[in-house]
């Protein structure tokens, strides 16, 4: 890591060093994209003189469209170093002063654009983003890694104790050197549409106000995944970008019996939703995993019994085996509660299923977790 810059004033600092930065990047993108449209009409009316074939308008439009979007990438790149190479001059104090606790930067000022992760002050919160620093991970299975994430930005983070309550993870390209919280109005103003921050959706498996900690479960599934990847490979001090938490399930204690079923993306929130079961509920629970070496340990209240389903060689995106294992059990009547999570067409072929049974729909929760994408499944 750089050696981190450090500030007098640092409220004052950061904001003077985020307006600069907008300005010039604002500024860059803006004559880039111009130049592109510029150089690509000079090169399709050189072409029309020449006798090249001659663009219907629409074409003609998107063809400059595109130069300009990569007219506004060239520049952004070339904004991007010289901006890296400036902060690398930038004399450093001997004398550390603290970072801020908390920024009071307005978000309007800052563009979402801090430069340089290493040189720049960490600023927690922005709108519905909520910056959190791992803390630690913990490995679950062979599968499944854990990431307990907490630090200043927990203090911001408000639990609606769901038991699948999710939050969206943001991610940036790293090479980029964006500082969290995202502002994404500027940043799409301002970067081409590959480089914007991605977001995934992730359920909070644990919220403990006693530690101040929030735990995450990420399957590991290795198909160039950006958030598996990083859930790999995070270690303490990686920051974790969050959105507020949605999700509204929780356990009906009123039901005869309950029935969850799923996929690995569905074992936090099932678990969960078992932690908050009566010790004394009655029901099943199915969950699909490749093999053994990816069970981990479930909680379950003790009338309950889970099964692992695995399905072996096959890949998870044409696997049966979940939607099966609810084929063969005899159809259940009357006060059942059922949750059912994971790959898109599993979770169809569930909800099919059902609607053979004779059940109460209020009580059933069929959610699709993840889509097997099939180009890279085919
Ligand atoms: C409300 C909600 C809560 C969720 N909670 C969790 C959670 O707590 N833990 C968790 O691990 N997942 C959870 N998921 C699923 C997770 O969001 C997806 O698996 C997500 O696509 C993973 O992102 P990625 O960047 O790793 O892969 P992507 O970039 O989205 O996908 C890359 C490739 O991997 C494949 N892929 C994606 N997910 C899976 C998977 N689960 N198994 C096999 N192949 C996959 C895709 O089909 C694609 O081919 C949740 C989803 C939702 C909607």
């Amino acid at each position: 890591m750089s050696q981190a810059r450090q500030y007098s004033d640092p409220d004052e600092k950061t904001l003077a060093l985020a307006t600069e930065h907008a300005e010039v990047f604002e500024a860059a993108v803006e004559s880039g994209r111009r130049a592109g449209r510029k150089a690509a009409k000079k090169k399709l009316k050189r072409a029309a003189k020449h006798g090249g074939v001659k663009l219907s308008k629409a074409l003609r439009e998107a063809t400059l469209r595109d130069a300009e979007k990569a007219g506004g990438r060239a520049a952004y790149a070339a904004a991007t170093k010289a901006l890296r190479k400036a902060a690398a001059r930038m004399p450093v104090p001997t004398a550390p002063a603290p970072l801020p606790r908390s920024s009071t930067v307005p978000p309007t000022a800052l563009p979402g654009l801090l430069f340089d992760v290493d040189q720049s002050p960490r600023i927690r919160t922005s709108g519905s983003q909520v910056v959190l620093e791992v803390l630690g991970t913990e490995w679950l299975s062979r599968s499944m890694v854990r990431i307990i994430a907490g630090g200043e930005g927990f203090a911001d983070f408000e639990s609606n104790g769901a038991a699948d309550q999710h939050v969206k993870l943001h991610f940036a390209n790293p090479s980029l050197g964006l500082v969290p919280p995202y502002e994404m109005r500027s940043l799409r103003a301002l970067l081409a549409r590959e480089d914007l921050p991605v977001s995934r959706s992730y359920t909070i498996r644990r919220h403990d106000t006693v530690a101040r900690e929030i735990s995450i479960d990420f399957f590991i599934h290795q198909i160039n995944g950006v958030a598996s990847a990083w859930a790999a490979g995070a270690k303490p001090g990686d920051l974790m970008v969050i959105s507020r938490p949605k999700g509204n399930f929780r356990p009906d204690a009123s039901a005869e019996q309950h029935l969850y079923l799923g996929d690995e993306s569905a074992i936090p929130a099932i678990s969960a939703a078992l932690e908050m079961l009566p010790r004394n509920s009655l029901g099943k629970v199915f969950l699909e995993v490749n093999g053994a070496e990816d069970h981990q340990e479930i909680e379950l209240p003790a009338k309950m019994t889970l099964s692992w389903i695995h399905r072996g060689e096959e890949p998870s995106a044409t696997s049966k085996v979940l939607a099966n294992s609810l084929r063969e059990l005899p159809a259940v009547h009357g006060q059942v509660e059922i949750l059912a999570l994971g790959e898109r067409s599993a979770t169809q072929d569930i909800r099919r299923l059902l609607t053979h049974w004779d059940l109460d729909q209020r009580r059933i929760k069929v959610s699709s977790y993840w889509r097997a994408s099939r180009l890279k499944h085919a």
